[in-house]
């Protein structure tokens, strides 16, 4: 007889200590409320206050409680993928720690899930408490990945989903390091719909995505899921290209026609050097964009480290570590 539960509950956590007990709260009272078993992995991403003491004194409490503690911060995307890598429910839900995702709406995604769908992902119809500047880029960034991308992934949606074990087992084999969840799982296809939530403030606390993780986070999703950046040196190829053509005959005329030299300056020269070394420079960013995410590949180091996990004495090692756990 299995003792899987049904549901899992998969929490990145890093330095989120004033939300802890109040996310187990209203997280147990909704699990509770729907009478089906329930786990709810804590995965402590690295987090330098008090989280990982109150996520054990949880688990303490109540056996349900699970905790995977890397052994320091490996960023957001990882901690979710080592919470896929561990849950072990028929239907996993994944959620931010600082309840601006309302656990409240899982009720209303398991419904859909019943009905059938293998994902239920809550798209954001609002957003309530963030700076205008987060709300432009957010809004920005999930159109520009939109337009550039194949892969058809819903407008203003977070990793904030349920997914079937079917769809999180297909995740699981997807070992790339640079991981941009919401895109993955919408690569793996299966049946998919969408519920509305008004986003809410964070309960407390400030955000652990300062512009610079947020820049890295688009260049992940953009290089995961689009070659288009690769391919845009054809367009100033061929614009610049085409300019130099018809520049030719433009000079040769007005020199024949007039007798004298037509760009003497060298003020032009200079500036139109400046111009094209700085298209030269952005093209090279975009190379090693991708190159480093090559190289992070060839080396293939295992995704996460794990310092301790509590909870899970029933399961064999995960398929955290390094490779693809699927047989060769
Ligand atoms: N988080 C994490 N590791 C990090 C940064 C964030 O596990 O390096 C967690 C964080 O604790 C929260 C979730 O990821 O549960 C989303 O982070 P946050 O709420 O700060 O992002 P925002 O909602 O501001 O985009
Ligand atoms: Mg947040």
């Amino acid at each position: 007889m299995s003792d899987q539960p049904v549901y899992s509950i998969v929490v990145p956590v890093y330095n989120e200590e004033p939300i802890i007990d109040e996310l187990y709260r209203r997280m147990a009272a909704v699990m509770d409320g729907m009478g089906e078993s329930w786990e709810l992995v804590l995965v402590n991403d690295g987090s330098q206050d008090r989280s990982l003491e109150l996520m054990m004194a949880l688990h303490a409490r109540d056996p349900r409680v699970h905790v995977v503690s890397f052994a320091r911060n490996f960023g957001h995307q990882t901690a979710v993928t080592a919470g896929l890598d561990y849950a072990q429910g028929q239907a996993v839900v994944i959620i931010d720690a600082d309840l601006q995702d309302p656990p409240e709406l899982i009720p209303q995604m398991v419904e859909k899930w019943r009905e059938g769908y293998q994902v239920v992902y809550a798209v954001r119809t609002e957003r309530r408490g963030e700076s205008r500047f987060k709300l432009f880029t957010a809004r920005l960034f999930y159109r520009l990945i939109y337009r550039i991308t194949d892969v058809d992934m819903p407008l203003d949606t977070g990793d904030f989903r349920l997914m079937d074990r079917v769809v999180v087992d297909s995740l699981n084999r997807m070992r790339e390091h640079n991981r941009f969840i919401r895109g993955m799982t919408s690569w793996v296809g299966f049946t998919q719909t969408g519920v509305g939530y008004v986003r809410e403030e964070r309960y407390a606390g400030v955000t652990k995505y300062p512009l610079r993780k947020m820049i890295r986070f688009a260049m992940d999703a953009i290089t995961g899921f689009s070659y288009f950046p690769l391919q845009i040196a054809i367009y100033f190829s061929l614009v610049l290209g085409i300019i130099a053509v018809l520049a030719i005959p433009v000079v040769v005329l007005l020199r024949v026609a007039t007798g004298q030299e037509v760009f003497e300056g060298q003020a032009t020269t200079l500036v139109v050097l400046l111009l094209v070394s700085s298209v030269q420079f952005l093209l090279f960013f975009l190379l090693g964009q991708y190159i480093s995410r090559i190289y992070d590949e060839v080396r293939d180091r295992p995704l996460y480290i794990v310092a301790q996990a509590v909870g899970f004495e029933r399961k064999p090692a995960p398929p955290g570590m390094g490779h693809a756990h699927h047989e060769t």
